[in-house]
């Protein structure tokens, strides 16, 4: 499969009738239930919805960290689930920036490491790696002294700055943000999400956010509402 950035063509994320079962005693509790949802390239989709809905399955599946039950997840139009286990990782790698619920920083590195700690596995020459790690954090509004912070010398609204510039690094095509506000103050929240907007026009990123908190709406493209394991365009009706 060749997936380097200069051949790639950018169409986005596909999910397409995706359905997605947890074990559940005797039987199985459905977190996806029929999902389908595209979102293009420069797109700030937002999904919506209770706690328990299944948004952070649904990013998971987006994701490929999760195969579904059935349904097809298309990555820049590669259908993830035809793909074997090294050739989707290499899929997640090149072409999927994730920023999950629970920050998974690690504890002894500067942000600036926390950026370049994967980069043997990308080929990027030391110095280059660095410098864009640099222009990352520095475009996300982390400046030179933050960035040789460790994460407990951050706030938590620059924490999560940090995992979105990480997120960024190997120049996705599509950003999954889960809850990147939930451990944020209103004015903080709102700053993510408006960071999350201009990064997805400036990288042209298919970007899907996952909040419960409706209060920050105001700058997404779209609004869709997850209930029940089902998805659908906000007003639409479920
Ligand atoms: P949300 O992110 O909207 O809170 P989740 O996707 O985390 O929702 O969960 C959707 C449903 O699936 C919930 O009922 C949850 O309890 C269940 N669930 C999530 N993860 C697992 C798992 N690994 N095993 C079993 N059930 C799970
Ligand atoms: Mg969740």
């Amino acid at each position: 499969m060749t997936t380097t950035t200069s051949t790639r063509t950018r169409t986005g994320l596909a999910l397409r009738e995706v359905t997605l079962t947890y074990p559940d005693g005797e039987s199985r509790l459905t977190a996806l239930d029929r999902v389908s949802l595209t979102v293009a390239p420069g797109e700030f989709a937002a999904v919506a919805g209770p706690s328990g809905s299944g948004k952070s399955s649904l990013l998971a599946v987006a994701a490929t960290l999760l195969r579904p039950d059935s349904g097809a997840v298309l990555v820049d139009g590669v259908d993830a689930g035809a793909l074997g286990d090294r050739e989707r990782t290499a899929l997640r790698r090149e072409r999927l920036g994730i920023v999950f619920q629970q920050s998974n920083l690690l504890a002894s590195l500067t942000a600036v490491e926390q950026l370049l700690v994967l980069e043997s596995v990308r080929g990027r020459r030391p110095r280059e790696a660095r410098r864009r790690a640099e222009e990352l954090l520095s475009s996300v509004g982390l400046d030179g002294a933050k960035q040789r912070r460790r994460p407990h010398q951050l706030s938590g609204g620059e924490r999560q700055r940090v995992n979105i510039a990480r997120a960024l690094f190997g120049d996705p095509s599509v950003l999954l943000v889960d809850e990147p506000t939930s451990a944020l103050d209103h004015e903080r929240g709102a700053q993510i999400v408006r960071l999350l907007a201009d990064i997805t026009r400036t990288h042209d990123t298919a970007t899907v956010m996952v909040t419960h908190d409706r209060e920050l709406l105001g700058r997404v493209d779209r609004v869709l509402e997850m209930q029940d394991g089902r998805l659908a365009e906000a007003g639409a009706g479920l």
